[in-house]
């Protein structure tokens, strides 16, 4: 699989789509930053399936953008832990707890931010796990420790775990895919500077937004990350395996293809 312009520019416009159709319904990522926000909690689910997912997969696999499709088309409830850290490093410092200023170093070096401080954002949240029609777990578990309390959570709250979605695609691409991402500060439509570049450098062809380079998305913290990835995070492909809900999908291709084949493995073991 070759990881030139073409595929480049295929996945980046495609991830903007995908990105906008998610964001024009009521989907908003960062829905659930205030944890009173579960608003779907005691809804009623609108399809016959409730699903509920883990996704799993090294930064830049897609994941965020298939959790959102899943969210969107499942009528799931989506949970992104970094969605909850980028957001929480928008308030005012002052109104930051000292937790969360440690949090968002670790985030700016591509490092993990502690599992005690990961833990008490989701479990300030349970009612998202409680969602009738489902839910799509994205970032979170990250770390052994973090899938073993969401283990207990689970059984004591007596709801199962449908499968977890491990999104496998080679490290080049990833690393091709993450370096020269760029986002829109206004809209977050994303460009690729080589694979998918905006008209005028810098400013997004959309709504003429300052275009950006995620702090994580830099050189030195994608080597961070990704090591990260491999030490912490690829341990719970064994831990899932082990219970039996690990469903492996290619991450090639447009968000499109991915989505469409995650639906079909996933209905294949229903
Ligand atoms: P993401 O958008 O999922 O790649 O997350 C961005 C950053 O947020 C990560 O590089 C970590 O610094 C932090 N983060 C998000 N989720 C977790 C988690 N479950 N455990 C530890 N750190 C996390």
């Amino acid at each position: 699989m070759s990881i030139g312009g073409g595929e480049l520019k295929a996945f980046m416009s495609a991830q903007n789509n995908a990105i906008v159709n998610a964001e024009q319904g009521d989907h908003d990522r960062c829905g659930w930053f205030h944890p009173a926000a579960a608003h779907r909690a005691t809804a009623a689910p609108t399809s016959g399936t409730a699903w509920r997912l883990v996704l799993l997969g090294a930064p830049g696999v897609g994941k965020g953008t298939q959790a959102d499709l899943l969210n969107q088309r499942l009528d799931a409830c989506h949970l992104s832990t970094g969605d909850l850290f980028r957001a929480a490093s928008k308030q005012k410092e002052s109104d930051q707890s000292p937790a969360m200023r440690s949090a968002m170093e670790h985030m700016r070096r591509g490092e993990l931010v502690p599992d005690s401080t990961v833990w008490e954002m989701v479990r300030e949240r349970t009612n998202s796990i409680r969602c009738s029609s489902g839910f799509v777990l994205d970032g979170f578990p990250r770390t052994l420790g973090q899938a073993e309390a969401l283990k207990q959570l689970m059984e004591s709250e007596k709801i199962p775990l449908n499968a977890v979605v491990n999104y496998e695609l080679p490290l080049a691409n990833i690393v091709a895919r993450l370096s020269g991402r760029r986002t829109c500060e206004k809209c977050k439509a994303v460009y690729h500077v080589t694979g998918n570049p905006p008209k005028i450098e810098g400013v997004c062809d959309r709504c003429a937004g300052k275009l950006f380079q995620r702090e994580d998305d830099r050189p030195e913290s994608i080597t961070v990350r990704m090591a990260v990835y491999e030490r912490s995070t690829a341990p719970l492909i064994e831990f899932y395996k082990a219970l039996g809900v690990l469903v492996s999908i290619p991450a090639i291709g447009s968000p499109e293809d991915i989505y469409a084949r995650t639906i079909e493995t996933l209905k294949a073991r229903a």
